[in-house]
């Protein structure tokens, strides 16, 4: 039960090994946490909580190593990414059924996700071209401007558990191919895909030891990271509370930042909407991934009369009804079981809460547990715009309808939310479209798409409490985060 490993065993549960200056090595000295697989309620791993001791490490050897690294011509460099998306293509169902097995999503969501992030890695081997600076000439006489950008340095990325292999991918690519060396500490829940990715990386000659390391942890972890001064900025993506602690602490000791948090996304289906194209993709954004993305669609504003009300809530529970619950890996399944039976107790015990205080149920999910206390079925609520129901984000296979008799209330209902991640319409009409797209105060928005999930080469764009800091993950984001910007300016 305590064999030194990284993402796979053949028996047993392994205890993971952190990844230092290019070689897997033991966290010895600190406690482990249980990976429990989400079917079965096993332990699969034994993840080590690292500590200041480990980080300092991996910090010391991706300090050593970088200035090696930012030497290497960028074109080089973007070869280097290349050749991690040649290992993820010839990898991929192995990383793919490693993502479900660890996180719980289906085979066909776990593929999709696998599919993002190897678009990320594409995006970042277009490095020379992103990297070139600008130039103005004679901006006096015999004096010229010049940008370039230089690499930050160390930087490092702690990751949640609902994307265990995209997330990852989101930073890794872009932080390497400018030049900087890299340090992730995944979700303690479900950290086998990194690893697995970094197995990926080790395989690759062209990158230097201590360029990539992996740190297994939690909270200790991250507070090392926040406080080791040999790190020069942190990408974040996690719940929004945790997002402000990092953001926090990273300004403390004057790193770059950007912690990316959670989201309340609400689905707008306006009176002249197509509800046999809405319903299904609703279902998608609501129900995928039994609720655990961050552009899950959790609320529905449902526009009209109580008609209108009624033949929509119809048309969702109709739907709801048909998605079948069971293991990620069964291919009938369409709503998988959540991550853990604590993150299902907490859902079912919010809509408890919201039964208690005059929600209506139209469909309840609350029954067997499954085996691993994991699974819960789809949900849909009516609630009051104000309930917790209607507001928090609970993460869960859990979909709200709030009422509200015009375009100009759904979006006074979205705008007051604290968060700000994604959003949709659902309509035939170009100009409700156009004011929900002008007025919405979201980053991410989709007009008859349900989950509106931004290709790589653009940014990942949350406003407010879904984005601590200005830079985004991906597309130039990604490469204004992970370069600095010098100005010279010069006479001759
Ligand atoms: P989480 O905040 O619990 O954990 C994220 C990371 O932070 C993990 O690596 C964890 O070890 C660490 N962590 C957790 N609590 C901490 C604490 N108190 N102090 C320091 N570190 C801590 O998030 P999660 O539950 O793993 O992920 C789900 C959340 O992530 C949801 O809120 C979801 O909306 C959000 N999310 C956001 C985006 C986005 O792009 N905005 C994308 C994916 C997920």
């Amino acid at each position: 039960m305590s064999i030194d490993g990284h993402a796979t065993a053949e028996v047993g549960a392994v205890r993971l090994a952190n990844y230092v200056g290019g070689a897997w090595r033991p966290a010895d000295g600190v406690d482990t946490l249980d990976d429990v697989d989400p079917v079965s309620g096993e332990t699969v791993a034994l993840v080590p909580l690292s500590g200041a001791r480990q980080v300092r490490k991996a910090v010391e050897a991706a300090r050593a190593a970088q200035p090696e690294w930012r030497a290497v011509p960028p074109q080089r460099r973007a070869r280097v990414v290349l050749a991690l998306r040649e290992q993820l293509l010839r990898r991929r169902e192995e990383l793919v059924a490693l993502v479900s097995a660890d996180m719980g999503k289906t085979l066909a969501d776990a593929d999709g996700e696998v599919g993002r992030g190897i678009e990320s890695v594409e995006s970042a081997a277009a490095i020379p071209h992103l990297l070139k600076g600008e130039t103005l000439e004679g901006v006096a006489a015999g004096v010229d401007v010049e940008l370039v950008r230089q690499p930050v340095g160390v930087v490092a990325a702690i990751t949640p558990f609902n994307f265990p292999a995209m997330i990852p991918l989101w930073f890794l690519p872009y932080a390497i191919a400018c030049g900087n060396s890299f340090l992730l500490k995944p979700s303690e829940q479900d950290p086998r895909p990194a690893a697995l990715i970094v197995e990926m990386v080790d395989a690759i000659e062209e990158i230097p030891p201590g360029v990539v390391n992996l740190v297994h942890g939690g909270r200790d972890a991250v507070t090392a990271i926040l406080e080791d001064p040999g790190i020069d900025a942190v990408s974040f993506v996690g719940r929004a509370e945790t997002a402000r602690i990092v953001a926090e602490g990273a300004v403390r000791t004057g790193k770059r930042v950007q912690a990316l948090g959670g989201a309340k996304n609400s689905l707008v289906v306006m009176p002249d909407a197509d509800l046999d194209q809405a319903a299904p993709a609703i279902m998608g954004s609501a129900f995928g991934a039994a609720g655990q993305r961050c552009l899950a669609g959790s609320a529905c504003v449902v526009v009209g009369d109580a008609e209108r009300r009624a033949e929509v809530g119809r048309a969702l529970v109709a739907a709801a009804s048909e998605l079948a619950v069971g293991p990620g890996d069964e291919p009938a399944t369409d709503v998988c079981p959540m991550v853990s039976a604590a993150a299902r107790e907490k859902v079912a015990e919010a809509i408890g809460r919201g039964e208690h205080d005059g929600a209506e149920l139209l469909l309840d999910g609350r029954g067997d547990g499954g085996p691993a206390g994991t699974l819960l079925g789809p949900t849909i609520a009516v609630a009051e715009p104000e309930s917790e129901l209607a507001r928090d984000e609970l993460f869960g296979p859990l979909l709200t309808l709030v009422e509200a008799p015009d375009l100009d209330a759904a979006l006074e209902f979205l705008n007051a939310s604290r968060y700000g991640n994604a959003g949709a319409i659902f309509t035939g009409s170009g100009e409700a479209a156009r004011e929900y797209r002008y007025g919405a105060e979201v980053g991410m928005l989709g007009v008859n798409v349900g989950v509106p999930a931004p290709v790589a080469w653009f940014p990942f764009a949350g406003w407010k409490d879904s984005c601590d800091g200005d830079l985004h993950a991906n597309g130039t984001d990604a490469v204004d985060f992970y370069t600095r910007k010098k100005v010279v300016t010069s006479r001759w």
